[in-house]
């Protein structure tokens, strides 16, 4: 799931973005409110936190901004201050969440999930084909009944495959859903990943792959 951080302190940025890369999340990092509207416009952005006091534009300003473009994105704001009154104006702006600084990471870890939860990426938690089966709300998998040990980007492909339902996904689509990257250098890191992905799926290998098309999951082949 892709993921924009917006945080102007650089060391709380860099460490959360780490964090929630370890947890599967594909996550671009902004220090500005106007950098956030761009990446925003730019790439298909499902979750974003954003934190309120943003230099050049606030993260009332990119919030609003967001809402009157009709973004679908769930936005989890944060905030220092945690009066109910910034809550509640935090909530008006169109933030799908507020959370006070200091915060406890496993608490941000639960927001998100819910988020992530809410959005049901448009189509519901579980996606199947071919046998394998998915829970993105658990973000646990399966195949044929039995469950698979994926790490984080093993599920981050699974899932972006099945999301595509039967439909052809590239390389380079893949790396920048689960990686947040675009150099065509990284496409190796997605062949890697696609092939320990198949040996943790065993036989037969639900898996297409077709040079010009990428990789695919579908019950038509
Ligand atoms: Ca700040």
């Amino acid at each position: 799931m892709r993921l924009l951080l917006v945080e102007d302190e650089r060391e709380l940025a860099d460490g959360l973005a780490d964090g929630l890369r370890r947890e599967g999340y594909a996550v671009e990092v902004a220090h500005d409110g106007a950098t956030a509207l761009s990446r925003a416009a730019a790439t298909d952005i499902e979750l974003m936190v954003l934190d309120r006091d943003l230099p050049v534009l606030s993260g009332d300003a990119v919030c609003r901004t967001l809402r009157e473009q009709g973004h679908p994105m769930r936005i989890l704001m944060l905030t220092a201050a945690g009066t109910l009154d910034d809550r509640v104006a935090g909530l008006d702006l169109g933030a799908d969440d507020y959370l006070s600084k200091p915060f406890a990471y496993v608490e941000l870890l639960a927001r998100l999930r819910a988020l992530a939860r809410r959005a049901g990426h448009g189509s519901g938690t579980v996606l199947e084909a071919c046998g394998v089966r998915i829970d993105t709300v658990r973000r646990a998998a399966e195949r044929d009944g039995l469950p698979l040990r994926l790490t984080p980007k093993e599920y981050g492909v699974l899932e972006s495959l099945l999301s595509a339902r039967g439909g052809w996904i590239s390389a380079d689509d893949l790396l920048g859903d689960v990686w947040a990257e675009t150099d065509e250098r990284g496409r190796g890191v997605v062949k890697a990943a696609v092939h320990t992905l198949r040996r943790k799926l065993g036989h037969p290998d639900p898996i297409d792959s077709a040079p010009g098309h990428g990789y695919r999951i579908s019950d038509l082949r």
